[in-house]
């Protein structure tokens, strides 16, 4: 048995590589890396999978190695060139992520000491640095110093929490389903339906308030609706106020409705996953009035705080709410209870292990400090308000509602034929080129193209650049 320990542990011991070889490893990913950062401003925003095949005949896992410099080589052809380009300036489509350098840098710290985050006994250390980012969001919401939150992998976990917790401490119970009222718009992300739905809660009332002419929910229609429906004696439960929709970022009116909330004794969920840290741009405080008022708040770090994807957060007003939906103890589990313990991630989410994610959001806003977060934000806004203003003045445009963010919507309105036919060609255009990369949306039969403006590294250059794209795309289409 030795000799066959022994044998193993010739093999095994290939995990473990010493400093030499990690050297070399190191070294090829960096160098990957530098390329991969320093293409960024004349490599596509966007490969049409059309143009590409993906070659996965590498991919497949078998008993030997290969090389890294393979392995990054199939990376770069197969999986970086290919597809959108989540991190280029010219990404402008969807709410775009970005992904600050030092992030990677965390994410690589927090997996090489591998910190057991999700339980404060077994790593006190990455668990009180959560939990103060927590209350660092926390109190950018104006919530009060006893709320809590949890850092999830994105907005729509952070909803889905968000509505489990509503139930549970409600609570809706089986049999109250089928009356309870959820109140959303249609402008409200889909991301809340699926949690809806995940949640067990697909029976209940769904109503799509209607909205104003800027797109936001219409609060003496909501409070109508809720009338209404007590009337008929069913139980008003939930509603989700949007800071920042994903389609044209509206901010609907979060006062008015945390009133209504209080009023009639809804659960009052705030989806600030667009627009939460907007909040650090001193001009945009009279916006988040009355976001103290939501019992939950959803915020999307891979979003406005520029960070790679996998970072979202909830935050919960009162703790033993969301203690009662997530908290379970496990017989083997009894080594962690102490009496003097910080709360832990495990006791207020679905998960037990989890990735230390808290580090790759500490790193670099200890790194940078704020300053230059609140910069970017406001670029990003007046970008958007000088996007909006230039095509405003074109002849034969039209463009949405004043963007109350950092989305504007536009299109083109063509003499002779259907504005939505030619609107949905000059997308693919203008994909189809590759530089820029926008997405479209559909309001009321309209196709409209969006331009959303999230990415740390889109600047005044590559705004002036779409504006160019757009003129060219349509004199050829026009000629
Ligand atoms: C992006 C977004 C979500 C979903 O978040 P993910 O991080 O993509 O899971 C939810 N709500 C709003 C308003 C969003 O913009």
């Amino acid at each position: 048995m030795i000799d066959k320990i022994k044998a193993l542990e010739k093999h095994s011991r290939l995990l473990n590589p010493g400093q030499a070889q990690r050297n070399a490893w190191d070294s090829a990913v960096w160098d990957y890396a530098n390329t991969f950062i320093r293409h960024l401003n004349t490599t596509q925003s966007f490969f049409p999978s059309s143009k590409k095949e993906i070659n996965s005949t590498h991919w497949n896992i078998g008993e030997a190695g290969i090389s890294m410099e393979e392995i990054l080589k199939t990376v770069v052809q197969n999986i970086d060139e290919v597809g959108l380009n989540p991190a280029s300036a010219g990404h402008m489509g969807y709410i775009p992520g970005g992904g600050l350098y030092p992030a990677a840098l965390g994410d690589y710290i927090a997996a090489v000491s591998n910190r057991y985050a999700g339980i404060f006994y077994t790593a006190p250390g990455a668990v009180r640095l959560e939990n103060m980012l927590v209350r660092w969001m926390c109190r950018l919401m104006g919530y009060p110093e006893t709320a809590i939150g949890n850092l999830t992998s994105g907005g729509s976990i952070a909803n889905l929490v968000a509505i489990v917790t509503a139930r549970e401490s409600y609570p809706i119970t089986a049999k109250d389903i089928p009356t309870a009222v959820v109140y959303i718009s249609e402008q409200t992300h889909h991301s809340i339906q699926k949690a809806i739905r995940i949640a067990g809660l697909s029976e209940v009332q769904i109503r799509y308030v209607p909205l104003d002419e800027g797109l936001r929910i219409s609060v003496p229609d909501l409070e109508k609706t809720i009338k209404e429906d007590i009337k008929h004696g069913l139980t008003p439960f939930f509603v989700v106020a949007s800071l920042g929709t994903t389609n044209t970022g509206a901010i609907d009116p979060i006062a008015p409705i945390g009133k209504l909330a209080k009023k009639y004794g809804l659960w009052f969920h705030v989806d600030a996953a667009y627009g939460g840290f907007f909040k650090l741009v001193a001009a945009m405080a009279e916006k988040f009035q009355g976001v103290e008022m939501a019992d939950s708040i959803t915020l999307d770090p891979h979003k406005t705080l520029f960070l790679p994807f996998g970072s979202g957060t909830i935050l919960i007003k009162e703790p033993k709410k969301l203690l009662k939906a997530h908290h379970y103890l496990a017989d083997y589990m009894q080594d962690t209870l102490s009496a003097n313990e910080e709360i832990s991630p495990a006791d207020i989410s679905p998960e037990l292990t989890k990735h230390f994610r808290g580090m790759r959001l500490w790193l670099p806003l200890k790194l940078f400090g704020l300053k230059p977060f609140r910069s970017a934000l406001e670029e990003k806004l007046l970008l958007t308000q000088y996007f909006y203003g230039k095509v405003r003045e074109w002849d034969s445009f039209e463009v949405g509602p004043e963007p109350e963010l950092s989305v504007a919507m536009f299109r083109y309105l063509p003499r002779a034929t259907d504005p939505n036919a030619f609107n949905k060609a000059l997308i693919e255009d203008i994909k189809e080129d590759g530089r820029i990369f926008l997405s479209s949306t559909t309001i009321a039969g309209v196709f409209w193209i969006r331009v959303a403006i999230v990415i740390f590294r889109t600047h005044l250059a590559e705004v002036d650049l779409l504006l160019d794209i757009i003129q060219e795309k349509i004199r050829l289409r026009t000629l």
